[in-house]
């Protein structure tokens, strides 16, 4: 096993750049760094041992991928195993309006924060100094859950400091993108049991578009990075728009289907085409977007904000039951059926898994190993004309790495 196994991870286009890495081993080890492609990586600069290389292999999302449970149900196949599904929205107007969806997963924050006394939140937001970036927070205020509100569609590293927050506090909240928040379940199974109480929060995720997606957003406002002092992909609103405000105070915007649509999902990281877990069955609770739907297709006009809601443990669970007791959240029920219709892209996704990582394989590359995601049952729900033309493209696109 290569000792620089991380750079080999890096140059396979496998690695997510959660940064767990550089937080364990430190960064004289690894380091998360931009590629010229514009995403965040790990760069290794010193010899793995075997020791450190073993740990690795527990946790890194590049080489591993364990599903907690399979679940027997076909829904549960699909859509990760869940004890219950609700949509709802945050109480607090503000945090409706400035959240991606409606807030919810902020207010479930808010709650455990201020009710719950968790210590505080491993999030990312806006970089202070850089308004495309995005730079991770422990946020401990509500001021700090509103600022980190809403979805950044680039390249996040939420895991880059995690062990010296675990050391430092006994009841946190993390919140992160499916593969961070597997990286992270992954890693607490393996160290020694210590008495943290940690609440793993998660959302759908289609893919991690890259920072050459924001700066083609710019380019069609006419605007440099160094033009832009506040930029947002979506929020204020549902869908609400993407927006760059310039030094002029002028605004700019995007309809959510043009710079989600048109653009970002263009320059999705390769990693994210073989990802059988954009639904974040590790996490205590997945949160998205509960769309409406008429036609069949998922109803993006301008609303007010409504999430999903996937408590997926027992724990995951009771904070959302007592999170609408206390009135930080209103729930509704929600048919789980209605997904396939308004997250018809992740049932796609899951099923084509299957013959991407064939294509992988016939040209002996490696990837993750996925383990209890039935990827195979997953793959007959795809019509073979699709998942044939699937593995030829997948093919021709490592080629081209
Ligand atoms: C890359 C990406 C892809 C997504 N794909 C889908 C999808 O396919 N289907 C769907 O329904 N929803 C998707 N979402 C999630 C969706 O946009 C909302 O975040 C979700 O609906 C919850 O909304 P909310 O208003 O309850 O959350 P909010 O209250 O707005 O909270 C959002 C939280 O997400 C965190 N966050 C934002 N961007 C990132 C990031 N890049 N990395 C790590 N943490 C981040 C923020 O720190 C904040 O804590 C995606 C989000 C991202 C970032
Ligand atoms: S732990 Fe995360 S950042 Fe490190 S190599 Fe694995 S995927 Fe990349
Ligand atoms: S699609 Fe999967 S690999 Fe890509 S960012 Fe989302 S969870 Fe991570």
């Amino acid at each position: 096993m290569s000792e620089f196994l991380i750079n080999d991870l890096s140059e396979s286009s496998i690695c997510i750049g959660c940064g767990l890495c550089e937080s364990v081993f430190g960064n004289e080890f690894v380091k998360i760094t931009e590629d010229s492609a514009g995403f965040f990586v790990a760069k290794q600069s010193k010899r793995l041992d075997a020791n450190q290389i073993k740990k690795l292999k527990k946790w890194c999302p590049a080489i591993r991928v364990e599903n907690p449970v399979a679940g027997t149900r076909e829904d549960s196949l699909i859509w990760g195993n869940y004890e219950s599904i609700a949509s709802g929205y945050a109480t607090n107007p503000e945090m409706r309006f400035k959240g991606s969806s409606g807030g919810a997963l902020s207010a479930v924050l808010s709650y455990l924060i201020n009710s719950m006394k968790y210590e505080g939140v491993v999030q990312i937001g806006r970089a202070v100094n850089e308004a495309t970036r995005n730079s991770n927070f422990f946020s401990t205020s509500d001021d700090m859950l509103l600022r980190n509100a809403g979805s950044r569609y680039s390249p996040s590293s939420p895991l880059i400091d995690i062990t010296r927050i675990i050391d430092n506090h006994k009841k946190i909240v993390v919140v992160g993108r499916p593969c961070d928040i597997s990286a992270l379940r992954q890693y607490l199974n393996s160290i020694p049991k210590c008495d943290l109480d940690v609440v793993l929060i998660s959302f759908l995720c289609a893919g991690t578009p890259s920072l050459k997606g924001t700066e083609k957003i710019l380019s069609m406002f006419n605007l440099n990075k160094s033009d832009v002092v506040e930029f947002r992909y979506r929020g204020e609103g549902w869908p609400g728009m993407s927006y760059a405000i310039d030094k002029l105070g002028r605004k700019h915007s995007l309809s959510y289907e043009d710079s989600w649509g048109k653009v970002l999902n263009k320059h999705l990281q390769f990693r994210c085409k073989i990802c059988p877990d954009g639904v974040g069955s590790s996490a205590d609770i997945t949160f998205g977007d509960a769309w409406d739907s008429d036609s069949g297709y998922p109803d993006f006009s301008e609303k007010e904000g409504q999430s999903l809601i996937i408590s997926r443990t027992y724990l995951g669970k009771k904070i959302i039951e007592s999170a609408a007791e206390f009135g930080a959240i209103n729930l509704t029920k929600f048919d789980v059926g209605k997904l396939r219709t308004i997250q018809k892209y992740h049932l796609n996704k899951k099923g084509l898994v299957w013959s991407r990582l064939i294509a992988w394989r016939l040209l002996g590359k490696s990837y993750p190993k996925f383990t209890n995601f039935n990827l195979y049952k997953l793959s007959r729900m795809i019509p073979i004309k699709i998942t044939i033309s699937n593995m030829f493209g997948t093919l021709k696109r490592i080629v081209k790495i």
